[in-house]
């Protein structure tokens, strides 16, 4: 059934059907009725530091909503936002449905892992898929994704469907495909679904790396932090926020998530979501503070390479590194050839040698090394002096190889920009509602 599945494709009707049976092969959740039309959630096909889940959830929960967010672990080059998590000392994301409900009724959101009662279907299909080389059949990816946001029996679905070098679809026009056929088997089971379509060539802000997307997301969740990603989130979080009409506009839904941000609110959901999920009060205090030492708190690699361009020049940092004192014991630096303007960074080359570092998983349920990533100290469209320092590399092993220094002194390339160049790097194309 796979295979002729995979080879002649489905109608719309026969997807809607499969993912029907899929999301009633397990439990449905179930809210209580003063929920109605306030239950979503976001699915991402995946990305290099895509941090959105943990600043969306906590400002969407800021906004009213009830956050049930069913989120997955890292494989191959992507993260996945459970390992993300579970770098913050106590983090646990097996919480039972009843668990979660009361979560949700106190903090508003929770993120956690899929339960083996929810759509069972969907890993027999999996391993099948896998073991047939189908996993790329567009229905099977449809089914596979909206019979779990299904069963989580959401009033509204946004999905961030990326495209790119990075991203599971290399193209835009392939991407839309997925994005249509998501949000038309959503909107036929009943939920408000929608999606943004977003580019995922270089990595989205400024972290590689699980505890670094923490501390990234925190920074966010303090008011500070990349403008990119702050509109990626703003622009999932206001379509869900106009999909489930609490604001009038996809602009006055983003201006509500960014002012979430600004306020402090959205840090006080993710400060009240930790404790709840197994955070001791003070180390969920000490993260959430305005001027924390993040590594108090979370461990930090032994070691930092810092990239630098030739010549010496001002820079800047996602976060303080006052008072770290596990700091790194090497560090490394390692420089660009000339001075110019950011035109790029392969944020696929860039994950390929942060897996390597052990920052990745090659097979479900291998261990990950939490502390390993990158710091980009850099942005699009930035101008740079030969000698600046563009790129933390945080690591375990005693030295990067001379093939991992080369591979990553060439993710970034610089240039003279040329007008096409000169636009505002934003990483959403398009957006579609229901
Ligand atoms: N994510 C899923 O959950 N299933 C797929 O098939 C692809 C992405």
């Amino acid at each position: 059934m796979l295979m002729a599945i995979w080879q002649k494709g489905m109608e719309t009707e026969e997807t809607h059907a499969l993912t029907k049976e899929m999301m009633h092969s397990g439990e449905v959740m179930s809210w209580p009725a003063e929920w109605e039309g306030l239950v979503v959630d976001k699915h991402s096909t995946g990305g290099v530091g895509d941090k959105v889940s943990l600043v969306l959830a906590p400002a969407l929960a800021a906004c009213g909503c009830k956050v049930p967010m069913i989120s997955g672990r890292g494989l191959a080059h992507t993260g996945g936002t459970l390992d993300k998590l579970e770098s913050i000392p106590g983090f646990n994301i097996y919480q039972p449905v009843q668990q979660l409900q009361r979560i949700l009724a106190e903090v508003g959101c929770c993120i956690v892992g899929q339960t083996e009662t929810l759509v069972p279907a969907d890993k027999v299909l999996y391993a099948l898929r896998d073991a047939t080389s189908t996993v790329d059949s567009l229905p099977l990816i449809t089914g596979s994704i909206i019979s779990k946001k299904g069963a989580e029996s959401l009033s509204a679905l946004v999905l961030d469907v990326k495209f790119g070098r990075a991203a599971l679809y290399k193209d835009l026009a392939s991407a839309k495909t997925l994005a249509q056929s998501l949000v038309t088997v959503g909107n036929s089971l009943g939920m408000r679904t929608g999606a943004v379509l977003s580019r995922m060539d270089a990595p989205i802000g400024r972290c590689v790396g699980n505890s670094l997307e923490v501390i990234e997301s925190l920074e966010i969740l303090k008011g500070r932090g990349s403008h990119t990603l702050i509109d990626l989130v703003t622009t999932l979080g206001g379509l869900l926020l106009v999909m489930s009409s609490r604001s009038a506009s996809l602009e006055e839904g983003k201006r509500a998530v960014a002012r979430t941000l600004q306020d402090g609110s959205a840090l006080a959901k993710f400060q009240a979501m930790m404790q709840a999920q197994g955070v001791a009060n003070h180390v969920a205090c000490s993260l959430c503070s305005a001027h924390t030492d993040y590594y108090s708190v979370l461990r930090r690699a032994q070691n930092q390479t810092e990239l630098k361009t030739q010549r010496q020049g001002a820079h800047t940092r996602t976060y303080t590194r006052k008072h770290t004192h596990t700091q790194a014991q090497n560090q490394t630096e390692l420089k660009t050839q000339r001075q110019g303007t950011v035109l790029d960074v392969d944020g696929m080359v860039l994950a390929e040698v942060l897996h390597s570092l052990g920052a990745g998983r090659s097979k479900a349920g291998e261990p990950i090394n939490h502390s390993v990533g990158a710091e980009l100290l850099v942005s699009l469209g930035e101008q740079v002096d030969k000698g600046q320092p563009w790129l933390c590399v945080h690591f375990e092993s005693p030295a990067l190889s001379p093939a991992q220094t080369l591979l990553l002194q060439n993710i970034l390339t610089l240039g003279t920009p040329l007008p096409q160049h000169t636009h505002t790097h934003t990483l959403v194309e398009e957006t579609i509602l229901p």
